[in-house]
């Protein structure tokens, strides 16, 4: 499986192939010695969604985002080309959103970032089948949270990310819709609609 997310540098990583119910060992919190190993030298693919989150964040148009922080890659698909997150050009290669305090983005993060270290595969097996998701944990050598003793089945980690997302979701609509000077009816009504699917 590709990842989302991977380290340069790094030995391969290992995924392991989950199934639903089967749950998995992982913490990640800033007492783990690995603390912020993760965020340098990496090739993180971001999706539309991400782009929008940031670009809000950091009080930009996806024009200037797109240009100053990405380069396109080699997607999944051959005519799907991947977007990608320039990391700083340094000997580290810190990711350009990493401070000494840790992730300056937290709750706009990418999807990669939020969901580590749990990925998501999706197969259809012929014409007219319904999609069917595949999952795994990725298990890179230097990152200590799988040492932890907490353990996530596939809907707990899913809900925890869901819900961050649904957070930064509203942060992105209220802001888009700021610019548009609705009234705070007509902002909670779209708000509603569009995070109802994940509520
Ligand atoms: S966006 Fe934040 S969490 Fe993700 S790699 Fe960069 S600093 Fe780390
Ligand atoms: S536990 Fe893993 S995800 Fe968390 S900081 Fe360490 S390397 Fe990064």
């Amino acid at each position: 499986m590709r990842t989302e997310m991977t380290t340069k540098n790094e030995p391969e990583a290992q995924t392991i192939p989950l199934q639903q119910g089967e749950s998995f060992q992982f913490r990640c919190h800033s007492g783990v010695s690995c603390y912020l190993d993760c965020c340098h030298k990496l090739e993180l693919r971001l999706y539309p969604y991400d782009i929008l989150c940031l670009k809000e964040k950091l009080l930009c148009s996806s024009g200037e985002f797109l240009e100053r922080y990405t380069r396109l890659g080699t997607g999944v698909h051959p005519y799907f080309p991947a977007v990608m997150l320039n990391m700083v050009e340094s000997d580290d290669a810190p990711c350009p959103f990493l401070t000494e305090k840790g992730c300056s983005v937290y709750m706009d993060r990418p999807s990669a970032c939020r969901t580590y270290p749990l990925e998501r595969g999706v197969e259809k097996a012929g014409h007219g089948a319904k999609l069917q998701s595949h999952y795994a944990v990725v298990h890179h050598g230097y990152c200590k949270g799988h040492d932890e003793k907490n353990h996530y089945t596939i809907k707990q980690w899913k809900r925890g990310a869901i819900k961050s997302a649904v957070f930064s979701i509203i942060r992105c609509i209220t802001a888009y819709l700021s610019v548009r000077v609705v009234s705070l009816k007509e902002k909670q009504k779209v708000i509603i609609r569009v995070c109802r699917p994940f509520i």
